[in-house]
């Protein structure tokens, strides 16, 4: 598969500049010439084949040779909520998520969790999230943010979708496998490494969430964020 890129500027008619990392990656790190072939993509759903043309010192102007709609998006729209974790772990998680088809990824403000990511700071994981979108082919980018307080979250989904809540027992267990099949939004939420509180557990409960057990042992943040989402993603919307 050709190098992916991607353009901040929705691509239209053919011609495309890529500038800032992008045309940096491409001319200094992969040492592009006039004539290489790559694909590029702006996170509209499509993807672009394109001959370099002008490799710039700090832009390089391409020409769009072919446009395609592929789309590499689950069948449910997952939405994550974590309370993230910190540093490279952090940044693993929104890596792993954009592989596995997230939608959109909540940090979640919860009772015993480290301060969420500020804006700018999510910022920077939107730039992972474009590193990772470039190398596993996906064609939207995952929202990040922003971030939300447990209630508010758990409050907001239409009770139609599919609502997991990771929690250890011992809590009234609720197989996801059981429930009717959702509609097309998937909303779930992983807790901090100190777990959410008796208090959230109950709040999202009575708001009608199911509560998932992920076995006997406890998983990091990012580890039960990957296996619900990886639970979540098999359920194919009604
Ligand atoms: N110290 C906490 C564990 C927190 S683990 C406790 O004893 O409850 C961090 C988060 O990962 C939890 O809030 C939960 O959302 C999820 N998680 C980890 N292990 C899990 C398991 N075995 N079952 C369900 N959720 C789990």
């Amino acid at each position: 598969m050709p190098q992916r890129y991607f353009s901040q500027s929705p691509l239209a008619g053919d011609r495309a500049l890529l500038a800032g990392p992008e045309a940096h990656h491409l001319v200094h790190v992969m040492r592009a010439g006039p004539g290489d072939r790559v694909v590029l993509f702006d996170g509209s759903g499509a993807e672009f084949d394109a001959l370099v043309e002008r490799p710039g010192r700090n832009e390089v102007e391409l020409r769009l040779t072919a446009r395609r709609e592929v789309d590499r998006e689950l069948d449910v729209e997952i939405t994550l909520g974590v309370a993230l974790p910190k540093g490279d772990r952090q940044r693993w998680l929104v890596e792993k998520a954009v592989e596995l088809g997230v939608g959109r990824l909540v940090p979640l403000a919860t009772e015993r969790s480290v301060a969420q990511p500020v804006e700018q700071a999510l910022d920077r994981l939107r730039r992972t999230v474009i590193e990772a979108s470039k190398q596993c082919g996906r064609n939207r980018l995952m929202e990040i943010g922003p971030s939300q307080k447990l209630a508010d979250y758990v409050a907001a989904p239409d009770p139609g979708s599919l609502r997991l809540l990771a929690h250890p027992p011992p809590h009234p267990e609720s197989d996801p496998g059981q429930a009717p099949r959702p509609n097309r939004g998937a909303y779930l939420a992983v807790g901090p490494e100190g777990g959410f509180t008796d208090h959230e557990v109950a709040t999202a409960a009575a708001a009608g969430w199911q509560l998932v057990d992920l076995g006997p042992r406890t998983l990091r943040v990012e580890t039960a964020a990957l296996v619900l989402v990886t639970l979540a993603a098999r359920r194919s919307p009604a």
